[in-house]
């Protein structure tokens, strides 16, 4: 018997079809904590190991990348196309945006000769559920 080269189980299969789902319908990058806690209304007995396991995966495949913000590490499905982040201070999540706050398309050249070729930013402020109840 080798421990090598087992085909995938369905289980696996199931498992990582529905947090790849989640992370794609995902309003924006969600943490592991969030995700999992997605992912157990439909997996009632995933461990946030596979969690973890499936993002690995996911980031191989080039499916899944990390958004650090704040020092915590998020995780986002991939081709989404140029996009930013906007974080609400009140219910700490994130969203992405898919509209650029800043005139700065790359070969811009930036005050002082410096020709940009990317950019980050990251919006702060309340989502529209919060800023609704404040
Ligand atoms: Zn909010
Ligand atoms: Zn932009």
């Amino acid at each position: 018997m080798s421990a090598a080269a087992s085909p995938p189980r369905p289980k696996d299969t199931r498992q990582r079809e529905v947090i790849a789902r989640l992370l794609r319908q995902a309003p924006g990058p969600l943490g592991v904590p969030e995700l999992h806690r997605r992912a157990l209304g439909e997996l009632p007995n995933l461990g946030v190991a596979t969690v973890y396991r499936t993002l690995k995966l996911m980031q191989e495949q080039g499916a899944a990348h990390i958004v650090t913000l704040d020092g915590d590490n998020l995780y986002e499905a991939s081709g989404r196309g140029h996009h930013h982040h906007f974080a609400c201070r009140s219910c700490t999540r994130v969203f992405t945006l898919d509209t650029c706050p800043l005139p700065l398309p790359a070969g811009t050249v930036y005050p002082g000769g410096f020709v940009v070729e990317a950019h980050e930013v990251t919006l702060y402020g309340l989502c529209p559920a919060c800023a609704a109840r404040s």
